[in-house]
């Protein structure tokens, strides 16, 4: 999608601090951390939301997952870190393409607000 803001750091129109790519996922810092450690993990193609998901997209899934798992350890999040997603306004999402976020390096509260 051309006016969506994570196609651009997708094609490298915008910059990003990455921290992983392959051909189908990338990873990069968020510029507004909320933690110590705060990475987007999102698949390059476009979907709009974890609501977009289909049949098709069980491998890009387990490359998702397994991403944030590698990325667990790389950022040295051993004492635990919190998987985010957030779906449409009452979720809070801001940047209408999935994305996962991986927030760690401190202690998380629970409910969220
Ligand atoms: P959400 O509110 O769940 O849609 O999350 C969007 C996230 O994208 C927010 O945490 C923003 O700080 C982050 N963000 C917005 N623009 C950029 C950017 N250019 N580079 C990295 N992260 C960004
Ligand atoms: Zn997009």
């Amino acid at each position: 999608m051309s006016d969506c803001l994570f196609c651009k750091i997708v094609s490298k129109e915008i910059e990003a601090d990455v921290v992983h790519e392959s051909s189908e996922v990338l990873a990069f810092r968020d510029i507004n951390p909320a933690a110590p450690t705060h990475v987007l993990v999102i698949p390059k193609r476009h979907l709009s939301s974890a609501t977009d998901l289909g049949d098709a997209d069980g491998d890009l899934l387990v490359e998702l997952f397994q991403t944030m798992a590698s990325l667990a350890v790389t950022e040295g999040l051993g004492a635990g870190h919190r998987i985010v997603t957030n779906v449409g306004e009452h979720g809070g999402q801001t940047v209408p393409h999935l994305h996962f976020h991986v927030v760690g390096g401190r202690p998380m509260a629970w409910p969220p607000g």
